[in-house]
């Protein structure tokens, strides 16, 4: 068997441990006959799956009693809507920082549903910056202040949240999630896809503070509103039971062989910086983002010429480092390092583009 290390944005890497216990559980789950693919999620036997998911979720992110967690599905795609239609209810107005294409894209769906206001922007240099934020310029009715907080594509990362006062943040931590410790409070509804940090795709995590569910506007859709799904435990209809359980293993890999999320950021900001600091001592390859902004997670850089970037990432590929070619809005290339790349997946490639360095520089 020949594994490679895989450098997607998402659907990405996932911790091997995990993979042989799902392997081993594949055929008959804890003695029941059955995988978990096909039991029903009515049963005994799944109940305890995604109550576990669920306590796990909560002990390892330190989620307060006063917030719900949701298990959904459609995608982080799917919160563009919701957020509004379940949030947007008081004033109708919301604020959206636009740090690149997923703020972009919630912000365009809020706006067909309210009065949505882009207050930031960094789109006047590719997105490679957090904008410098002002709070005089915050609506101060809003219903709620939106981020999002790493950004995939272009590899920026908050580093310190807006001050939004007694507005609810929300903030779209698709790519960041469990990546270090968040404090839960500070915000009003955070969201993630699963297929960056914690599961194959299928899988919505959405953390919302209790007194904002149940003020959906009239006409949101049944399955849009986080009431019916608050109310019926995540199981109003079929959840997406094999994704929640693989989620529950990471949260146990996450919890027993890392030791918690303060160990999981030391090891996430390692790897980070042997990628950061040999980007910054090469003559050849460049990080595209400012220091002060950059993302643990994914990391954009560039040789400055079009061939050899091309190049890099064919033969980045034959020594079996894959999914390096970056965004097409960016170009050049992109490692995402989520918590399941392991420390030795950085080296190797840090180690390649040395050689490719002496080779072309
Ligand atoms: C991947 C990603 C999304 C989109 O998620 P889907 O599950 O494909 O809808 C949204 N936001 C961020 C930050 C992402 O990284």
């Amino acid at each position: 068997m020949k594994r490679v290390y895989n450098f997607s944005a998402g659907p990405s890497m996932l911790p091997e441990e995990v993979l042989r216990r799902a392997a081993d559980e594949m055929m008959d789950y804890k003695g029941c006959g059955q995988s978990v693919m096909e039991m029903s999620h009515r049963s005994k036997i799944f109940q305890s799956i995604i109550d576990s998911a669920e306590s796990l979720l909560r002990e390892v992110m330190n989620i307060p009693d006063n917030y719900k967690v949701l298990f959904l599905q459609g995608g982080g795609s799917t919160q563009f809507a919701m957020i509004p239609f379940n949030l947007m209810t008081g004033s109708g107005k919301a604020d959206y920082v636009l740090t690149g294409q997923w703020a972009t894209k919630a912000y365009k769906e809020a706006a067909r549903y309210g009065d949505a206001k882009a207050i930031a922007s960094s789109k006047d240099k590719t997105f490679t910056y957090i904008p410098k934020l002002d709070p005089s310029t915050f609506t101060p009715d809003a219903d709620y202040f939106y981020i999002c907080m790493n950004n995939t594509i272009y590899g920026t990362k908050y580093h310190t949240l807006p001050a939004t006062g007694s507005v609810p943040l929300v903030a779209d931590i698709s790519s960041c999630i469990c990546s270090e410790p968040i404090d839960i409070s500070k915000f009003g509804l955070v969201f993630a896809g699963a297929q960056k940090n914690l599961a194959p795709a299928g899988l919505t995590i959405v953390i919302v503070r209790e007194d904002l569910v149940g003020h959906a506007m009239e006409k949101t859709p049944t399955m849009l509103n986080y009431k019916t799904h608050v109310d019926g435990g995540s199981m109003f209809n079929t959840p997406p039971c094999y994704t929640i359980y693989i989620c529950e293993l990471v949260l146990e890999w996450i919890k027993n062989t890392i030791g918690g999320l303060e160990n999981m950021k030391a090891l996430n900001e390692k790897k980070a910086k042997l990628l950061y600091d040999f980007l910054d001592s090469s003559k050849l390859f460049h990080g595209t983002v400012v220091p002060e902004d950059r993302s643990l997670m994914n990391v954009p850089f560039v040789t400055g010429s079009d061939d050899l970037n091309a190049k890099f990432v064919a033969q980045a590929t034959d020594a079996g480092m894959v999914n390096l070619k970056g965004h097409r809005t960016v170009g050049g290339m992109r490692a995402s390092i989520y918590n399941a790349m392991p420390y030795e997946g950085v080296e190797t490639l840090v180690d390649f583009m040395k050689k490719f360095e002496k080779a072309n520089g």
